[in-house]
């Protein structure tokens, strides 16, 4: 099956769960629930809330907040008229942004203002799953007509106040409920991926097993932070640094995504400059999302221009990268980009969002979770097929090289064990052993009679019949020209007079009578010098079987024997 078929196949996988991730938006749009409210801003040059209140004519409903730059800035809504009551109190929404603190002004018809004071702590008390932050409305007889926040020092990097929306408590903990719900999804997921990855890579120590789990690591994080979850877990931590921990870990996330692609793909694909600089833009956002981390209370935009544009530089990287992988023609290309697609396209979105060219949404905002899900999911796949073939190539290797080590441990004309194989073999075997030797006599006459070619056959039917009458644990070898080497149990030997018999029985070419002289010898045979022994015993009594007549065997410890 080629990588573009199990694309294909994989392709209904994909559409799965990016439905899944996304599908609760198009029914319920529940994580942004109520009203949109539009606000106008004002520069804070120190005037008091209720004088802004009063005065809807100082704000500014036109200029992009983008370009109001950062520092302390009023936003008012639009006026509406919604009465928050015990029974179902009013909640209003708004985006997490980059700022010191976030008041809320509530003007009510009776000309009451309310006042919620949040600094950067009291903004993460306020943060809800999907990284909103909500106040509620304090009830009142009379309804709420207009809304006032005071932004303190915000650094307006994607805008001064984004996304508010006017709500109900209740359609807020559905909101909640569904955000709860996509998150611990895609937690669940990386947990199970990080899990099964890590086990994998115990066993198999590919290098890309390793990058794979330090990204689903660095996502599983980031989810944590950027869903809110980590205001939850740390009610007293500045959101800011939340912030912070967030562009740390998506960061880190994205380096470790650079290198699971160097290594997932055959070496030759990246190798040169294309692994050069996949590996330096790697290091530049790690070390990029590091600087974030530290130094982004000394200058935030500055840090977020710095990130931004190394996700820019990724996300261009990223496509040169895959494109390259098709000229080189990899195995993994169709898998890769269909694992890819999503996140490029997400990180397109988020940089276009981050410049300013697309408006901001809570979607936009998250779009890197649904974007990561389905990226960690199909690249799970895609290292699955990755470790196949890899499998495969290892095991014909293996094959080869054992077809290599029989070749070079065989005699090819008889397929017996070579003379070198056969001490291999044989030196090192426990307890008393017999050695016995076989020459085939006068088999110079063999090979005038029958020709070259003739007398390999007779060796090859000289072999077989002894391999066929020596026991199973024996070792048969061919250990010179015509001279074979058995060696077997003392305890279960070859009986020389039954192989001499058998040989005078075989059926040579042209029925030609083929003998041989055997000479044997039992003792032990754990070293070199036990080897030597053992065949000069053996040797000599070969000699004798010659001197005696031919055909016939002697023993060194049945002398004589006919
Ligand atoms: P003896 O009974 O004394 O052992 O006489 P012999 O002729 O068998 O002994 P000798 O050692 O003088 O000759 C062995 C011959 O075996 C010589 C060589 O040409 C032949 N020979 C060695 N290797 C091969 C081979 O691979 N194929 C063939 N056809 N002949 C071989
Ligand atoms: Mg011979
Ligand atoms: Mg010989």
């Amino acid at each position: 099956m080629s990588g573009f078929q199990i694309a294909r196949r994989f392709a209904v996988l994909w559409a799965l769960v990016v439905a899944c991730l996304c599908a609760p938006a198009g029914y319920a749009q529940t994580p942004v629930p109520g009203n949109s409210l539009s606000t106008c801003i004002a520069r804070d040059t120190g005037q008091a809330a209720t004088a802004m209140l009063a005065d809807p004519a100082a704000f500014d409903c036109s200029t992009s907040q983008t370009d109001f730059g950062p520092g302390d800035f009023w936003a008012i809504s639009q006026p509406f008229s919604r009465q928050s009551t015990e029974a179902l109190p009013l909640t209003v929404r708004v985006a997490s942004l980059w700022q010191g603190g976030l008041d809320l002004h509530i003007a009510y018809a009776d000309g009451h203002v309310e006042t919620i004071v949040a600094d950067a702590r009291g903004v993460t008390q306020r943060i809800q799953l999907g990284a909103l932050v909500e106040y509620a409305i304090p009830p009142r007889d009379a309804p709420a007509v207009r809304l006032l926040w005071h932004v303190r020092e915000s650094a307006n990097m994607r805008g001064i106040l984004l996304g508010a929306r006017l709500s109900d408590a209740q359609a807020s903990n559905r909101a909640n409920l569904l955000s709860a719900a996509i998150y611990a999804g895609f937690a669940g997921l990386c947990l199970a991926l990080l899990i099964y990855n890590f086990a994998l890579w115990g066993a198999l120590r590919h290098r890309f097993q390793l990058a794979y789990c330090a990204m689903v690591a660095a996502l599983l994080l980031y989810s944590v932070s950027a869903s809110g979850a980590m205001a939850w877990l740390m009610p007293d931590i500045s959101n800011n640094l939340r912030l912070r921990v967030n562009y740390f870990t998506i960061s880190l996330a994205a380096a470790a995504a650079l290198q699971f692609m160097r290594f997932y793909f055959e070496p030759h694909i990246f190798a040169g400059r294309m692994d050069r600089l996949m590996k330096l833009g790697s290091i530049a956002l790690a070390l990029g999302g590091g600087a974030f981390f530290l130094f982004a209370p000394l200058h935030v935009r500055s840090m977020d221009m710095l990130v931004t544009a190394l996700f820019v530089g990724c996300g261009l990287l990223i496509p040169a990268a895959l494109w390259r992988t098709f000229r080189r023609r990899s195995t993994y290309r169709w898998l890769f980009t269909f694992a890819w697609a999503a996140p490029v396209v997400g990180v397109v979105a988020r940089s276009m969002g981050n410049m300013g060219l697309i408006p901001w949404s809570f979607w936009l905002d998250n779009s890197s979770i649904a974007a990561m899900a389905a990226e960690a999911a199909i690249s799970s796949l895609a290292i699955a097929y990755r470790i196949r073939v890899l499998s495969r190539e290892r095991d014909s290797a293996i094959e080869g090289e054992v077809m290599a080590r029989r070749l070079a441990d065989t005699d090819p004309l008889t397929g017996l064990f070579n003379r070198r194989a056969f001490l291999v073999a044989a030196i090192g075997r426990e307890g008393t052993q017999q050695l016995l030797l076989a020459d085939i006599d006068h088999f110079k006459r063999v090979n005038d009679t029958l020709g070259h070619d003739g007398g390999d056959e007779v060796l090859r039917v000289f072999a077989r019949t002894l391999r066929l009458c020596v026991p199973p644990d024996a070792l048969v070898a061919r250990i010179g020209g015509e001279e074979f080497a058995i060696v077997s149990d003392a305890g279960d030997p070859v009986e020389p007079g039954d192989l001499l018999a058998k040989l005078r029985r075989a059926p040579f070419p042209f029925d030609l009578r083929v003998t041989a002289s055997i000479g044997t010898c039992s003792g032990p045979l754990t070293s070199e010098a036990d080897w030597k022994r053992l065949y000069r015993c053996a040797d000599e009594a070969l000699f004798e079987a010659k001197a005696s007549g031919r055909d016939r065997w002697r023993g060194s410890d049945t002398r004589f024997a006919a």
